[in-house]
């Protein structure tokens, strides 16, 4: 699993309660990365999923029926630097 750093913000929040891992809707190609894995005994990241931030967790929440690209294209947009 990767450190918990928030996807848009890349703020650290381990100490945080808020926040968390946010698994979307796997392409065809995240199947295959399951299937690698399973097959090699791995475990690892997986490539469809991200970690948010508590300020951030409700937004991408909304978005986890889409696939992680199109996601972190909207997110990307909604939250873009001020
Ligand atoms: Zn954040």
């Amino acid at each position: 699993m990767k450190p918990p750093i928030c996807a848009i913000c890349y703020k650290d929040f381990e100490d945080r309660k808020e926040g968390g891992l946010i698994y979307f809707r796997k392409r065809p190609e995240d199947e295959e990365w399951r299937k690698r894995m399973k097959e090699g005994g791995m475990v690892g990241h997986p490539p469809y999923a991200a970690w948010f931030c508590g300020e951030h967790y409700e937004e991408a929440r909304k978005l986890e029926n889409l696939t992680i690209d199109e996601a972190m294209k909207i997110l990307r947009e909604l939250f873009r630097a001020k």
